[in-house]
């Protein structure tokens, strides 16, 4: 790994992509990850690389939903397993989801290789070797394990495609996601999009998770039916236009209080 200095202003984001460097290494992430990499930074940027007030709220929802549910699951791309093993194993544990390998490019030597990778850090049983066709998409992103993500009532897959989000929601799952580009097609399907970094929101995630345990489900669920995925949304648009007019108005010289 190259040696970032700690105090560097872009230390996180460049950590992350030395991870995802190391993934395409290790041969669990595929090349078009780091591309897929690049994308969440660009918009990490617009966002102002923190966890809004928003996400937040998503993020909770997420928690409460993985909670309520009867058969959890956390699908695991190339993407997550490079930057986060150790959180996706926790939150698994701590909610009772399983985890199953689900990749776009799939290979089985990948899927063996993040198997592996997940398993050091901890987990007992890791799905996804025995997925079959089972998805109405073309035939390798078909593949999905039937006791895993096919017979799933809420999912979770960070950094996943559009077209399988969709058919995911399509078969009446509850789909959250996390990406951090508001627009994507991803982002406008999920039930729960969680605009903000998968490096950020698992350890926010994994911090709320006794709260919401000691709470009753009857209080999960009012939390749960009170949340409106388009607010969300709106939300991050809107603090990344507030974003991008404060910098603008930082290179014009223009103090916005003096109109
Ligand atoms: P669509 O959802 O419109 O089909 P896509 O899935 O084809 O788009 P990709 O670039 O393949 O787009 O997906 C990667 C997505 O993951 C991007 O939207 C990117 O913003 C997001 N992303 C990448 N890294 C991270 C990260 N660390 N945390 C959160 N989101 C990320
Ligand atoms: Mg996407």
């Amino acid at each position: 790994m190259t040696e970032i200095p700690k105090n560097h202003p872009r230390y996180e984001s460049l950590m992350a992509r030395e991870q995802i460097i190391a993934g395409v290494e290790k041969g669990m992430t595929s090349r078009q990850g780091l591309i897929a990499q690049g994308r969440g930074e660009a918009f990490d940027y617009l966002i102002g690389e923190k966890t809004i007030d928003s996400a937040d709220y998503a993020e909770a929802v997420a928690v409460c939903l993985l909670l309520l549910a009867e058969s959890p699951v956390i699908s695991v791309n190339g993407n997550a397993a490079a930057l986060s093993p150790a959180d996706l194993v926790m939150l698994s544990q701590l909610t009772g989801a399983k985890l199953e390998v689900n990749l776009f490019h799939r290979t089985e030597e990948r899927i063996q290789k993040i198997i592996d990778e997940l398993k050091e850090n901890g987990a007992d049983v890791v799905l996804g070797e025995n997925a079959e066709p089972l998805l109405p998409l073309d035939h390798e992103r078909a593949k999905v394990e039937r006791v895993g993500i096919y017979d799933a009532d809420v999912i979770f897959v960070p950094l996943e495609d559009g077209d399988r989000c969709k058919v995911l929601a399509d078969m009446k799952k509850l789909v959250i996601a996390v990406d951090l580009n508001p627009l994507s097609r991803t982002a406008q399907t999920a039930h729960v999009s969680i605009i903000d970094n998968l490096k950020r929101a698992l350890p926010n995630m994994i911090d709320m998770i006794p709260d919401f345990k000691n709470m009753e489900e009857e209080d999960l669920w009012e939390i749960v039916q009170a949340y409106d995925n388009n607010v969300v949304l709106m939300d991050a648009i809107e603090t990344m236009k507030e974003n991008l007019t404060a910098k603008q108005n930082e290179v014009l010289g223009i103090n916005p209080d003096e109109n």
